[in-house]
């Protein structure tokens, strides 16, 4: 459910129309409903805990939400304050985490290519835990924690041989992908760890891909993470958590339903059942997808004389880029529904590229040149995969709460973006 929804005839977040967000900010924009991102937090730790699911400290489990999804440092306090910890895959997304509030006890960092000064950062600040992902970075892991006097707590990524996830760039736990080791190596690498006086290795990972509609996939690759569990436990290796990722999909209105929060849970807890480990997730577009928008305007309808009709918006591939890199479908909606028989079109945005097509052949409500429309489920992997491509400032974004709302990222101006930039001595 999300706080997104017509009222007299026009759309709003929560108690805010979107056409006052549009008229003040501009298009286009990304708007996020404080409420839904709450709500989303909400459902997945009651279902944790209805299904009697465990943190490594005997409280709910730990809800690492993967900030690379929205990370912007609004979305990350909204969620800190719900209690949230993050999964984190750079610095630059750990720093994000700690000025939201989120404590580094909640943190973990994943990535298969941590660099050196980024693991003695992680250390120095006292994060959960590192995921491992490979066996050199292991060993780097460890010369850093010797240099710093600080052990490190691990987790160790396995990657479960178990494909998953909506489309071929979001599948990650397949044996031909970058991520994490097999198994026979985690429990050589485990046991490696183990005997090292500076590394302590507390638990396994995976994440085996996203937007996930199904739970067979999770629900094998989690059965194999419960047998090495066993084999580590019976080599004497202490194994005290399990952080069981994220990947859990949202409806994107043409796919099938994704599965409930409370049948995964109910998953898990069959899974793990009398294991005694605690449990880490770290959901991400489950979080925010549906809890955002971007908001566009239609410059003109174009209709070419072989007959197809292209929308042309204001927003383009670099401003939502996951129907070009993903074929991803997102709903596309008038912010103030004309009444009309709908129309079949293609909408375009205005780079120069033919990928710059959010949809082919859509059929779409009446639309005019100068009309809002809002792609719906734009909150993750949206504003966070933005770019400045063709030179196109990068969208704003906008939180909602209620009736408030304020600008949490502004629209750049030109000047900085080209103050950003150097010119060489030789050409002055
Ligand atoms: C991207 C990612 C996630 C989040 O995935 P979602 O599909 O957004 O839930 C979690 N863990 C890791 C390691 C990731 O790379």
């Amino acid at each position: 459910m999300n706080h997104f929804e017509l009222r007299d005839g026009e759309l709003f977040c929560e108690d805010t129309p979107l056409s006052r967000i549009a008229g003040s900010v501009g298009t286009p924009v990304y708007v996020y409903s404080s409420a839904t991102l709450e709500r989303h937090f909400q459902v997945l730790r009651s279902a944790f805990v209805e299904a009697g699911l465990k943190g490594e400290d005997g409280g709910p489990p730990l809800i690492a939400y993967a900030v690379k999804a929205n990370p912007n440092l609004a979305v990350l306090a909204t969620l800190a304050r719900m209690g949230a910890g993050a999964d984190t895959v750079s610095e630059g997304e750990i720093r994000r985490a700690l000025a939201a509030g989120i404590p580094p006890g909640r943190i973990v960092f994943s990535g298969a290519g941590k660099r050196e000064e980024e693991i003695r950062f992680a250390l120095e600040t006292g994060i959960s835990e590192i995921n491992v992902e490979s066996e050199p970075e292991l060993r780097l892991i460890a010369r850093v924690a010797l240099s710093l006097g600080r052990p490190a707590r691990l987790a160790v990524r396995v990657n479960p041989d178990v494909a998953a996830g909506g489309h071929a760039k979001i599948t990650t736990g397949g044996a031909g992908n970058k991520f994490g080791v097999s198994f026979s190596e985690a429990e050589r690498l485990y046991a490696e760890a183990a005997a090292d006086p500076w590394l302590q290795p507390v638990g396994l990972t995976c994440h085996i891909g996203s937007q996930i509609s199904s739970l067979a996939p999770l629900e094998a690759a989690f059965r194999r993470m419960r047998e090495l569990v066993e084999r580590l436990r019976a080599r004497g290796l202490p194994v005290l958590m399990l952080d069981l990722g994220g990947g859990l999909g949202v409806p994107y209105f043409n796919q099938p339903d994704p599965p409930s929060p409370a049948d995964y849970a109910a998953m898990v807890a069959r899974v793990t059942d009398g294991l005694g480990v605690g449990l880490a997730f770290e959901p991400g577009r489950v979080i925010a997808a549906n809890a955002g928008v971007l908001l566009a305007q239609v410059l003109h309808i174009h209709e070419r004389p072989e007959g197809r009709r292209f929308v042309v918006l204001d927003a383009a591939m670099n401003d939502l880029i996951r129907p070009a890199m993903y074929d991803a479908y997102h709903d596309i909606r008038p912010v103030r529904p004309r009444q009309g028989p709908s129309v079949i079109a293609d909408v375009v945005g205005p780079v120069c590229e033919t990928g710059d097509t959010f949809t082919r052949d859509r059929e779409l409500p009446p639309l005019e040149s100068g009309d809002l429309v809002a792609f719906m489920s734009a909150g993750a992997y949206g504003a966070s995969m933005s770019s400045e491509y063709n030179s196109r400032l990068m969208a704003p974004e906008v939180l909602v709460r209620g009736r408030d709302w304020a600008i949490v990222r502004p629209r750049p101006t030109y000047e900085e973006m080209l103050a950003r930039e150097a010119r060489p001595p030789w050409l002055d």
